[in-house]
C-alpha cells in the first residue's frame, strides 16, 4: 500500500490518463502546462483577431443589414420602418423571430426578402365579377366621384380594389368604391 495519494486523471493537454497527486492536477506533465498555456495565448489571439473581424465587418456594413440574421434595429432599418411594425410583423407572424434574450431579438434575413416576393394570385382567380348592375364603368365613376381617371386607377390600386373588363369597359363594384369614398355611410 503507498502512503501516496494518487488519483486518475486526464490530462487536459494530450488526453492521456496519468496518476496524479492532487484531483485538480489538470496536466500529465510540465510540457503539457506548457503547451496548454501557449494554446490559450494563441486562443486569446484569435478572440482578439475576432474582435478586429468585427469591427472591419461592421464598419463595411454600419446597419447590420447584410448578414443572415438581424437584430430589430436593423431590420427596421432595412425596411424603413419602426421598430414598433417590426415587432408588429413578428406578431402577426410574417417575420419569424427568436428571442435570445428579452432584449435581443433576431429575425432572419430570408423572411424580410420574403416579405417582398409577390404573393400568389389565386384570390383574384377565385374572385367573381358582381353584376354590371351593381358596378361603375371607370367614366361613370369618374363623373359621380368627380376626380381624374389617373386618381381613380391609383385608388383602385392603393386598396387593391377588383376590377374587371366587360366589352369596352372597365368595372369597379359600386360598393367598393362607395365605401372609399362614403367610408361614414358603411360606419352609419
Ligand atoms: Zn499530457
Amino acid at each position: 500500500m503507498s502512503s501516496n495519494f494518487t488519483v486518475n486523471r486526464i490530462c487536459e493537454q494530450c488526453g492521456n490518463v496519468f496518476q496524479a497527486k492532487t484531483t485538480v492536477t489538470r496536466f500529465c506533465s510540465g510540457l503539457c502546462n506548457k503547451r496548454n498555456y501557449k494554446a490559450k495565448v494563441r486562443n486569446g489571439k484569435m478572440a482578439t483577431m475576432d474582435e478586429v473581424v468585427k469591427k472591419v465587418m461592421d464598419a463595411k456594413d454600419p446597419d447590420g443589414t447584410s448578414g443572415e440574421f438581424l437584430n430589430v434595429k436593423s431590420a427596421a432599418k432595412l425596411l424603413r420602418a419602426s421598430d414598433k411594425m417590426i415587432y408588429h410583423l413578428i406578431n402577426i407572424g410574417k417575420l419569424n423571430a427568436v428571442n435570445l434574450s428579452k432584449r435581443k431579438t433576431l429575425v432572419y434575413r430570408n423572411d424580410i426578402d420574403k416579405l417582398f416576393e409577390l404573393p400568389p394570385v389565386v384570390q383574384l382567380k377565385e374572385l367573381k365579377p358582381p353584376p354590371i348592375s351593381e358596378c361603375y364603368h371607370m367614366a361613370e365613376a369618374q363623373k359621380k366621384f368627380n376626380i381624374s381617371e389617373g386618381a381613380l386607377y391609383r385608388i383602385i390600386q392603393r386598396n387593391n380594389l377588383f376590377k374587371f373588363q366587360d366589352g369596352w369597359y372597365t368595372y369597379v363594384a359600386k360598393a367598393d368604391l362607395d365605401r372609399i369614398f362614403n367610408p361614414q355611410v358603411q360606419n352609419g
